[in-house]
């Protein structure tokens, strides 16, 4: 009698482990990894842009928000749009964030949650090398000028005086234009207008002026998910303290310019 109270115990007990265990088992599926959708503008080198081997997106941007997922536990998923396009896929939940050297101004705030600032920046012109009437913003006025889409770029060139703006998709696009002799001067980030003159562009282009507007760019949340945003200024302090961001900065920019 007793011997059989104790097969039943051991049986139930086998039972019970052998359940857990399967438990356990389907939670480290990969399948069950929390993914974070990041939205990209991806031909806005070095911040964002296809890596033209691998076909990965790769850059700044990329690294930096890889790293915060990976310090969350989530697995990170590049969908890549239009400019113009991320805030509504936001709004929409197409995406859970935009990494996408977006800058950070009231406008935006009001239809998103930015976090913390995590890279300086500013506006500056690129003209023809030949050009030499403008040397400034003030020699824009009457001018005409290509932007990208949507950005603080284009918002910047519609306030000079007599300027015809065209928006372009891409600044790419932006940068063919210029070189075709369809418009007079490209009004864009500092950064990648120095990478795309370093790269080849200064054979016939060249930068031109003051850097105007200090500019910081944020990731981007939608205002209903604060839990989601507080997270991701968690892991970019981390990264911060822990030197990982100090190691992507100095990897695509060389040496920290600005703090
Ligand atoms: N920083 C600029 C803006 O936020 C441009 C960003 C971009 O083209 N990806 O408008």
């Amino acid at each position: 009698m007793v011997n059989r109270k104790v097969a039943l115990w051991l049986i139930v007990a086998l039972v019970v482990t052998l359940g857990l265990a399967g438990c356990g088992q389907k939670t480290a599926e990969p399948a069950t990894a929390k993914v974070l959708k990041v939205g990209a503008e991806t031909t806005f080198p070095p911040f964002e842009f296809q890596d033209a081997k691998s076909k990965e997106y790769v850059g700044f941007d990329m690294d930096l928000i890889r790293a915060i997922g990976k310090q969350m536990g989530y697995k990170v998923e590049i969908v890549s749009m239009g400019f113009d396009g991320l805030i509504p896929a936001l709004q929409a939940g197409n995406i859970d964030v935009i990494a996408s050297a977006m800058t950070i101004t009231p406008e935006r705030a009001k239809k998103v949650n930015f976090s913390k600032p995590y890279y300086k920046s500013g506006l500056s012109i690129v003209v023809k090398k030949s050009n030499t009437a403008i040397n400034n913003f003030k020699d824009l006025e009457g001018k005409k000028i290509a932007a990208q889409i949507g950005t603080t770029g284009a918002k910047e060139a519609k306030k000079i005086s007599g300027a015809v703006v065209r928006e372009f998709n891409s600044t790419a696009d932006a940068f063919i234009e210029l070189k075709a002799g369809g418009v007079d001067a490209v009004v864009n980030d500092l950064p990648v207008n120095q990478d795309y003159l370093k790269k080849g562009g200064d054979k016939d282009a060249k930068l031109v002026g003051e850097v105007l507007n200090a500019e910081e760019y944020g990731f981007a949340t939608s205002l209903k998910n604060k839990e989601l945003m507080g997270k991701i200024d968690k892991a970019l302090q981390d990264l911060q303290k822990n030197g990982e961001y100090e190691k992507i900065y100095i990897k695509w920019f060389g040496k920290r310019t600005v703090k």
